[in-house]
C-alpha cells in the first residue's frame, strides 16, 4: 500500500487510544502516505491523543465534541487554514449511556435516545456539511457501524437504532454528494475490545460468540478494519459509495450457531 495515499490529506475523529478502531485506520492511512489531522474529545483525551499524533506525524487539530457545534466549526476552520482543502474524513464516534447498553431496549429513556442519536448518528451529517466545503477535488467519507443495526443483538439496544439511522444517513449523504465526486461509506466492523465496547453488557460473551461462529472462526482486528478503510478512502474505492461494507470475518452471513462451536 506504500504511496497509495501520497498527497492525500484528511481528518480522523474518534481516536481515544491504541485500541481504538480510529487508530487502526490512522496507521493504515499513514503507512500508505496520507497526511492526517486528528481531534480529541476533552482534556482527558488530549493527553492521550497528542503523543499518538506525534507518532503519526499528524496535525492535532484540537478539541471536538460533536454535541458542541462551535468546537466542530473550530476544527474545520483550523483545517481550512492549514491545508485549504481535504480529501477524506473518518467518523469513528459513538456514545450511549452505559446503563442503557444492558437489559431491554423498551426501557430506553427519551433523554438517552436523543443523545445517542445526536452523537452517534446526526454528528456524521454535521461533520459532512463542513467537510463538503473543503472537499473541492472530491473526497471520501467513512463512518463506523455494527451489525446490531440490522439484527437484534443482546444489549445493543438504542445504539442499534442509532446505527440503523446512521447507515441510512450514509445512503442519503452518498446520493447528495455523489455529483461532487464525494463518496460516503460505512464499515460494519465485527466486535472488537475497545473503550466504547467495554460499555456494552456481556461484551466478552458477544466477542466469543463471534469467534466461534464466524466463517473465519476468529474476531476481526483494528488493523484489518484499517486496511478496508484504506481501500474505501483511497482511489481503489473510487467506484464505491453508499456502501455498508462488512469487515467482520464473515459473521453477518451466518444463519445459526456453527456445529463445531464450543459452549461459552
Ligand atoms: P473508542 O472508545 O476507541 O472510540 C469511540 C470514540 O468516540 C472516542 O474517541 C470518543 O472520544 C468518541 N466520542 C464519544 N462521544 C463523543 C462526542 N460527543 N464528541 C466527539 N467524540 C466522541 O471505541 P471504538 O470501538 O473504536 O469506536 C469507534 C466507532 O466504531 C464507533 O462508532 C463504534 O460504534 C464503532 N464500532 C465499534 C465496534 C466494536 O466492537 N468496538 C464494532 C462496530 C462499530
Amino acid at each position: 500500500t506504500r504511496g497509495l495515499m501520497n498527497g492525500k490529506r484528511g481528518l480522523i475523529m474518534g481516536l481515544a487510544n491504541k485500541k481504538s478502531i480510529a487508530w487502526g485506520i490512522a496507521k493504515s492511512l499513514a503507512d500508505a502516505g496520507a497526511e492526517l489531522a486528528l481531534t480529541y474529545q476533552g482534556d482527558a483525551l488530549k493527553k492521550r491523543v497528542e503523543p499518538l499524533g506525534e507518532e503519526l506525524g499528524a496535525f492535532v487539530a484540537g478539541h471536538c465534541d460533536v454535541t458542541d457545534t462551535q468546537s466542530i466549526d473550530d476544527v474545520f476552520k483550523a483545517l481550512e487554514e492549514k491545508w485549504g482543502k481535504i480529501d477524506f474524513l473518518v467518523h469513528a464516534v459513538a456514545f450511549s449511556d452505559k446503563n442503557e447498553l444492558t437489559g431491554r431496549f423498551v426501557d430506553t429513556t427519551a433523554d438517552n435516545f436523543a443523545r445517542t442519536m445526536d452523537i452517534s448518528c446526526y454528528s456524521l451529517t454535521a461533520v459532512t456539511q463542513r467537510a463538503e466545503k473543503l472537499m473541492t477535488d472530491g473526497g471520501s467519507i467513512l463512518t463506523m457501524t455494527y451489525y446490531g443495526a440490522e439484527k437484534v443483538m443482546p444489549h445493543y439496544n438504542v445504539m442499534g437504532v442509532a446505527k440503523a439511522a446512521l447507515e441510512t444517513s450514509v445512503k442519503y449523504l452518498a446520493m447528495d454528494l455523489g455529483p461532487q465526486n464525494i463518496r460516503v461509506n460505512a464499515i460494519s466492523a465485527g466486535p472488537i475490545k475497545t473503550l466504547a465496547a467495554s460499555g456494552i453488557g456481556d461484551f466478552r460473551y458477544i466477542l466469543k460468540w463471534n469467534e466461534y461462529n464466524s466463517p473465519l472462526r476468529r474476531s476481526v482486528t483494528i488493523e484489518e478494519v484499517g486496511d478496508s478503510a484504506l481501500f474505501l478512502l483511497s482511489d481503489l474505492g473510487r467506484g464505491v459509495t453508499g456502501e455498508i461494507q462488512h469487515v467482520d470475518c464473515g459473521y453477518n452471513i451466518v444463519g445459526m450457531k456453527a456445529v463445531d462451536a464450543p459452549d461459552i
